[in-house]
């Protein structure tokens, strides 16, 4: 049985997941009103990743018998000043993720919940991942600076993304 406060932690968790997943998508339509489709489309692939990340915790819950219960999920920002303020504040909203789920770990661990641990491994290990290839894709960005052609090449790249390429382990 799955203890309540473990509960509410990953149903403010599945919310996390799903506004992550809002944010990432007016980030793709933000790139697309800018005419730079391959940023889009990997925004796009990042937005399907949270959504799949939520329906994960969801699936855990139902098996735990637990309850699940969603929230109203947040505006997220979307206008942006440049790519690296977007991708900056995709950079941020990972590593408040894996803040999150870190302390959830810290609860299952207080709380002897050994199974909600095992879970949230996966979840540790998307993280580095996902701070990784964030944090490159920043320090890419930046090194464009005013380049437009090597932004443009970056994102031609970016653009090859394939759905879910990135979660590997899903
Ligand atoms: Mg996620």
């Amino acid at each position: 049985m799955l203890h309540e406060t473990i509960e509410s932690a990953l149903n403010r968790q599945v919310n996390a997941e799903l506004a992550a997943a809002h944010q990432y998508l007016a980030m793709a339509a933000y790139f697309y009103e800018s005419d730079l489709s391959g940023f889009a489309s990997w925004m796009r692939a990042q937005s399907a990743e949270e959504h799949a990340h939520a329906n994960r915790l969801i699936n855990y819950l139902i098996d735990r018998g637990g309850h699940t219960e969603l929230d109203a999920i947040k505006r997220p920002q979307v206008n942006f000043g440049s790519p690296l303020e977007v991708f900056e504040k995709a950079l941020e909203t990972e590593r408040e993720n894996t803040r999150s789920i870190n302390e959830i770990y810290g609860l299952a661990t207080s709380h002897s919940d050994f199974t909600t641990q095992s879970h949230l491994t996966w979840f540790l290990d998307e993280q580095v991942e996902e701070e990784k290839s964030l944090g490159e894709i920043v320090s890419l960005v930046t090194l464009t600076s005013d380049d437009a052609s090597a932004l443009l090449h970056l994102n031609s790249q970016l653009g090859s993304r394939q759905p879910g390429a990135s979660d590997k382990k899903a």
